[in-house]
């Protein structure tokens, strides 16, 4: 009998020390534990979650536009809108707002449509271009089935048709497209003013008072029609910001500066331009990324060059936070180009799971990831998000940071959405949440001071959010 419970012991110490070995590395580094009161939260949050799973239901498995509509309106959803998100990083500008926003937008005067481009245009000043008709005036004249509205709207979200194929690059070829059907609604400075501030309320609103916008300078345009200054765009997100201040002194927007890969070599310096000017008028601009289908488009290494050359500027030299590794291929590169030019962050990343000596030098040099689960699956890079591999990344002890990328194309905005995917497919607690939560002020770009803030506004907010949840039934 005595034998067999030193056997037994010996098993169980075994097993103690494996298990042990396994999660050193997990990266739950600045939650160990949970408190009393956060151990009884996480009961009532599991409780919120085992709501949406009875009868052995999986929302999050179907098909993103059957699961939409029941997860955006679970108790999930209203509680996760409540929990401090810390920081969203990655977030595309001409993709950031809420679709029923960018609608009230498109019924304003000066908003035209050409139904056989499927392009809305602004025309203020200027004579309207042949082929494009008033939307107020299509909008009363509408004979076709549903209203226009509605039909704009199909036409700026992507549709379960357009996402219906297995293929990322196939999916892409309709996205990309979207960008340019919205693209004055996004880019009139009246209307870029509106979109901007509204975005940062929804952002205060989903308790996340940072916010770093990837943009793309020399788009936004006046009435008449002109790309307007460097200064006047700069002065427009330093308006907005402090519009913003007056109903949230703690929040905090920043910007990182895009060229897009695909227009080549010398958009990219001119972006490269711009940012390192921006850099020397305001405080606003964290850095410089490139952005693009990295499947089809240049490599990094293309531009490496060119980037050096500007993170070598003596005056202003400009941080980098890379797009890299969103790609299914093996032959992708891009992450090698991202670490060795110094990326503070890597865009998705995902794609360094494929990399172990890349994970290495993420973990030590602190790189972090901004993971966006629900783009990469409505973009056709996983089909289960049980199965992202952010999962596996988490035990490997990268740092990981949750965004929404281009959420305005699937009816959602801010990062509350794809908290509730993962909260359910990683089978996510308080721990986690927190972690997530935590690694974006850590990741953000701030000084030391600005950070200490930060942390001590959301450790308020989590208190709050734990308190609410404590006062469930
Ligand atoms: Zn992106």
């Amino acid at each position: 009998m005595e034998q067999k419970a030193s056997k037994s012991e010996l098993y169980l110490k075994q097993r103690e020390e494996i298990v042990k070995k396994d999660r050193k590395d997990y990266f739950c580094v600045d939650v160990p534990s949970l408190t009393e009161e956060e151990k009884k939260a996480d009961e009532s949050f599991l409780k919120i979650k085992e709501e949406l799973l009875s009868d052995g239901k999986m929302p999050f498995l179907d098909n993103y536009y059957k699961s939409f509509p029941v997860i955006s309106s679970s108790k999930l959803f209203k509680s996760l809108h409540k929990m401090p998100k810390g920081a969203h990083l990655h977030l595309h500008m001409t993709a950031a707002s809420r679709i029923d926003f960018l609608m009230e937008i498109a019924k304003e005067d000066c908003v035209y449509y050409n139904e056989s481009l499927n392009l809305c245009k602004v025309f203020v000043e200027n004579e309207p271009e042949e082929g494009y008709k008033k939307c107020s005036e299509i909008r009363e004249n509408w004979d076709k089935e549903g209203t226009f509205d509605d039909f704009l709207q199909d036409k700026i979200l992507l549709n379960e048709e357009d996402v219906s194929s297995k293929h990322s690059n196939t999916i892409w070829s309709k996205f990309q497209p979207k960008f340019d059907v919205t693209f004055d609604l996004y880019n009139y400075e009246k209307f870029f003013e509106r979109i901007l501030y509204q975005v940062m309320i929804d952002h205060i609103e989903e308790k996340c008072f940072i916010l770093e916008f990837r943009h793309i300078f020399g788009c936004i345009f006046n009435d008449k029609h002109e790309v307007i200054s460097l200064e006047d765009e700069l002065a427009l997100f330093n308006r907005c910001i402090e519009k913003v201040k007056e109903v949230e002194p703690s929040f905090s927007l920043k910007l990182i500066s895009c060229g897009l890969k695909i227009v080549g070599e010398g958009h990219i310096n001119s972006q490269l331009k711009s940012c390192i000017e921006g850099l020397k008028k305001t405080k606003i601009i964290a850095g410089f990324d490139l952005v693009c289908e990295e499947e089809i488009t240049p490599p990094l290494l293309t531009f490496q060059n060119l980037i050096r050359l500007a993170q070598e500027d003596e005056e202003t030299p400009v941080n980098v936070y890379l797009h890299a590794g969103e790609t299914s291929s093996r032959f992708g590169e891009n992450v090698y180009d991202a670490v060795i030019l110094g990326t503070k962050r890597i865009g998705h990343g995902f794609a360094i799971q494929n990399h172990p000596h890349l994970i290495e030098i993420a973990k030590e040099n602190e790189i972090c990831l901004e993971v966006c689960p629900l783009s990469n699956l409505i973009l056709g890079y996983t089909y289960d998000l049980r199965w992202h591999p952010a999962r596996s990344l988490m035990y490997r002890g990268v740092p990981l940071t949750i965004s929404a990328d281009d959420p305005g194309f699937w009816k959602s905005h801010g990062t509350t959405l794809d908290y509730c995917y993962i909260a359910l497919a990683w089978e996510l607690t308080l721990k986690e949440l927190k972690q997530f939560a935590i690694n974006g002020i850590k990741h953000a770009a701030l000084n030391d001071t600005e950070r200490e803030k930060q942390r001590e506004k959301f450790d308020e907010e989590w208190t709050k959010w734990i308190e609410h949840l404590n006062s469930q039934e």
